[in-house]
């Protein structure tokens, strides 16, 4: 369907030329349009295509009992301002459950409901029997004037609804208590309440909290007083909400014996009347919409149901969109950590935490190319532990693996600068990459090594070079060029550490 007819010139030349009367009003403007069938229908002098609200209202539409349906009820008028009709509908065609059919005074109307909403007319063959002028005495119509002033107030209402609804879609989670509390303030002076409110259920609806609330000028506020109150202090009102989903009450003071606690927490809050709807998210009642009339009493209308409705589920529905946000978003950092966790574990040594033979081979790697780009030198330690073997025999496996640790922490202590990396290279081996030293640099870290070994006073009962556990050390120190591979720093490396052991162990080796 067209949507814009002032793109389309010829549109209204179509539609004026149709054998059918037809409404035609667009979401976002606030002219209705008439074609020329639905002019002459209407029986109105009409100068325009173009019809306004007063003109509109003085088409009288009655139900099937021939009743005058009120202004603000009139389903073409309700349809017009982008109401969903389904509860107030009269009667429903069977198996077209968007189309609807009513009888005015007038005319037969049908009307379909989408974005764009296109009402059409017909004349009326069978007239209901108009009422006797005696029975709309008894009943008089509200002044023309004053109902269009309601109506314009309803759809100014569904208007700053449609304005507060898309800026809540994608409301974020800091900014949806002040567009709760915008709502809340639309409502409640729409609806002449003196207070509207939210309130929360906790998740087995065992107690409620009013998280946000609006008061008219003048009302005393009551929200900070109304937190975690239980089931058990107000039975009625929770058994009530959970059933029915509406909580209605025109007249406190009338309220069933039963509803004891409630009457008494009312007059205590000085309240005549309330009005609240249940929130759902998804089947889950999540927590209520209200409206209070302080110090005056009020009987609640269709329109008041329906607004509080409206908020509710758009209060709801954002609500409920920033939960799934919150918690996508707790879950996406859930899953960074952990990744995060495996990511360390597929680079760790489980026994010693250094890094892991897959790691180091990287770094080295790393480490090469950047030399070769910085032409600084990159020093290499490859660590062995003296005699392990009859260390493991004699000590056991478990002391072993305590000793394998110890000699860890050492080579992490000693390998603190930036960039400088002690792996675990396999069984008793280790090594130490060194970025930015060269073969002095790297014999003074070996060196410190060693002392830090020995200060740890390992028992090493089997060993015939000292008493305690020692290490020997293979250095190398190289300015890589782009031909330079990891394999021949470790070549030159294990060839210094042979030397070493060959040397008689506890010996630092450097390869040139
Ligand atoms: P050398 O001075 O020539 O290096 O003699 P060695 O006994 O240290 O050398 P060898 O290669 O014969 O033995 C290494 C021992 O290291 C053998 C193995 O039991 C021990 N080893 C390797 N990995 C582990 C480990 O994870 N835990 C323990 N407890 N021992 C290990
Ligand atoms: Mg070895
Ligand atoms: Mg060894």
């Amino acid at each position: 369907m067209v949507t814009n007819s002032d793109a389309y010139p010829h549109f209204w030349a179509i539609l004026d030329r149709l054998p059918v009367a037809l409404l035609y009003k667009e979401s976002a403007k606030a002219e209705i349009f008439a074609n020329a069938a639905a002019r002459s229908l209407l029986g109105k002098t009409l100068p325009d295509k173009a019809l306004s609200l007063p003109q509109l209202s003085e088409i009288r539409i009655l139900d099937q009992h021939g009743n005058k349906i009120s202004l603000l009820s009139n389903p073409l008028l309700m349809a017009l301002g982008g109401t969903k009709l389904h509860q107030q509908v009269l009667l429903e065609v069977q198996g077209t459950p968007s189309l609807y059919m009513l009888q005015s005074d007038l005319v037969k109307l049908q009307f379909s409901l989408g974005n764009t909403i296109i009402v059409t007319l017909s004349p009326l063959q069978n007239l209901p029997e108009p009422r006797s002028a005696q029975s709309d005495t008894v009943q008089p119509v509200a002044k023309p004037s004053a109902d269009i002033a309601q109506l314009e107030e309803a759809l100014a209402f569904d208007k700053l609804m449609s304005l507060i609804s898309t800026e809540l879609i994608n409301v974020s989670s800091e900014a949806l208590d002040q567009h709760i509390e915008d709502a809340l303030a639309a409502l409640g002076e729409f609806c002449h309440a003196d207070r509207s409110y939210i309130f929360q259920f906790n998740h087995d609806i065992s107690e409620m909290s009013n998280t946000h609330e609006w008061v008219r000028d003048g009302v005393t506020a009551h929200k900070e007083n109304l937190q975690q109150i239980p089931e058990q202090a107000l039975p009625y009102f929770f058994e009530k909400i959970q059933r029915d989903h509406i909580f209605a009450v025109s007249d406190v003071s009338k309220l069933p014996a039963e509803a004891a606690s409630e009457q008494q927490e009312f007059e205590h809050e000085d309240i005549r009347s309330v009005l609240c709807i249940a929130m759902l998210a998804g089947q889950q009642l999540i927590g209520f919409v209200g409206c209070d009339m302080v110090a005056r009493q009020r009987n609640w209308t269709n329109n008041d149901l329906r607004r509080i409705k409206l908020v509710g589920e758009m209060i709801a529905n954002s609500i409920q969109n920033v939960n799934y946000r919150v918690s996508l978003q707790q879950i996406q950092q859930q899953l960074l950590s952990a990744n995060q966790e495996l990511q360390k574990q597929a680079n760790q040594d489980g026994l010693t935490g250094l890094a892991n033979r897959r790691n180091f081979d990287e770094k080295l790697l790393e480490e090469l190319q950047r030399s070769a780009r910085s032409k600084l030198p990159l020093g290499l330690i490859l660590l062995d532990i003296d005699l392990f073997k009859p260390y493991n025999d004699h000590y056991g496996h478990q002391a072993g693996d305590a000793a394998l640790q110890q000699v860890a922490t050492a080579l992490k202590k000693e390998a603190r600068r930036q960039g400088e990396v002690a792996a675990r290279y396999g069984g008793e081996e280790f090594a130490l990459v060194l970025p930015d030293s060269d073969g002095k640099a790297c014999l003074e870290v070996a060196e410190r090594v060693q002392q830090h070994i020995k200060a740890l006073q390992i028992r090493h009962c089997q060993s015939d070079v000292a008493d305690y556990l020692t290490v020997s050390m293979g250095c190398y120190s190289v300015i890589a060029d782009k031909n330079t591979g990891p394999e021949q720093m470790l070549q030159h490396a294990d060839k210094a550490l042979y030397q070493a052991k060959a040397a008689g162990r506890n010996t630092i080796v450097t390869d040139d």
